[in-house]
């Protein structure tokens, strides 16, 4: 699953297409869409046999130019310079590729084709991502508001103080992205293996100096895989948008390494679920908490 590291890479490998127009738009799927006035979380959602209402022109930049990629923690907004935006959430499986062909491929959901010929192409295997179109500024920054500050730059103090409200583990802290945006299973496990923090552990517990080793590996670790391209792993899901892989997954420290040496101090990893996700640490840097 994307995470902020790969969300990142989409989004460099994508600034190719900043000052293109989009000449028009192919809905393939309208159940991997939300537009202003469908139900809340679009029709894949919604109960019952509701039939969807056709895109309104221009709701997916159609006509427009594209003037902005922002992200914030997983998700990447596509921007035109009169405000209006296109939230992209990759879910599980989710891609946004630029392709030269305008051959079609399984699971394509969106394409927007350039006046330059080019297709920007929205494809998803398992449907758990979509694309949300948003006609203004304010309706964007309504929804990164909700969500808690990117993890690439968060600082300690307002980290301990996001977790200190938790009562739960800091694995399931990590992991919701109203307290921290951007960090998923994969750099939650590599993080707290860095900052040698057991991620049973209650969030409440962590003291300044943890907040500051946790901070300073998320901060260390997103960067160091963002220069990576990402995590790459071995059912090859992820690729940017021009296709290419990232390396990152071969220095993984603790995720998917259950049953394999700590990097550190040589003791077997171990794996539990946590948070109701695979959780991975060492038994000797990452101690038990006194009570789970
Ligand atoms: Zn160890």
């Amino acid at each position: 699953m994307p995470e902020l590291p790969e969300v990142e890479s989409v989004r460099r490998s994508l600034l190719p297409i900043v000052g293109a127009r989009v000449e028009r738009v192919a809905v393939r799927t309208r159940r991997s869409l939300v537009v202003p006035g469908d139900p809340p979380g679009g029709f894949s959602r919604a109960r019952g046999d509701v039939k969807p209402r056709p895109v309104p022109r221009g709701a997916l930049l159609d006509g427009a130019t594209i003037k902005r990629l922002d992200r914030h923690g997983k998700q990447l907004a596509i921007g035109s310079g009169d405000g209006r935006a296109l939230l992209i959430h990759l879910g599980m499986t989710g891609r946004v590729e630029i392709r030269d062909s305008p051959r079609a491929q399984t699971h394509d959901h969106v394409v927007w084709a350039l006046a330059d010929g080019r297709r920007v192409v929205f494809n998803d295997a398992r449907r758990f991502g979509g694309v949300w179109a948003l006609p203004d500024t304010a309706a964007l920054h309504a929804r990164w508001n909700a969500l808690g500050p990117d993890a690439l730059t968060i600082d300690a103090s307002d980290l301990r103080e996001r977790l200190r409200r938790s009562a739960r583990p800091i694995k399931a802290a990590l992991l919701d992205q109203a307290v921290l945006a951007g960090v998923g299973n994969i750099y939650a496990d590599e993080s707290l293996h860095a900052a040698r923090i057991h991620p049973a552990r209650l969030a409440s517990s962590i003291r300044a100096d943890d907040a500051e080793r946790l901070a300073g590996a998320i901060r260390r670790i997103l960067q160091a895989a963002v220069d990576a391209g990402g995590s790459t792993l071995r059912d090859g899901t992820y690729s940017d948008a021009s296709g290419a892989a990232g390396s990152y997954a071969t220095r993984h420290a603790a995720y998917g390494r259950a049953g394999e040496p700590c990097t550190r101090c040589d003791v077997t990893l171990v794996s539990d679920v946590i948070a109701q996700r695979t959780s991975v640490w060492c038994p000797r840097c990452q101690r038990a908490p006194r009570c789970v």
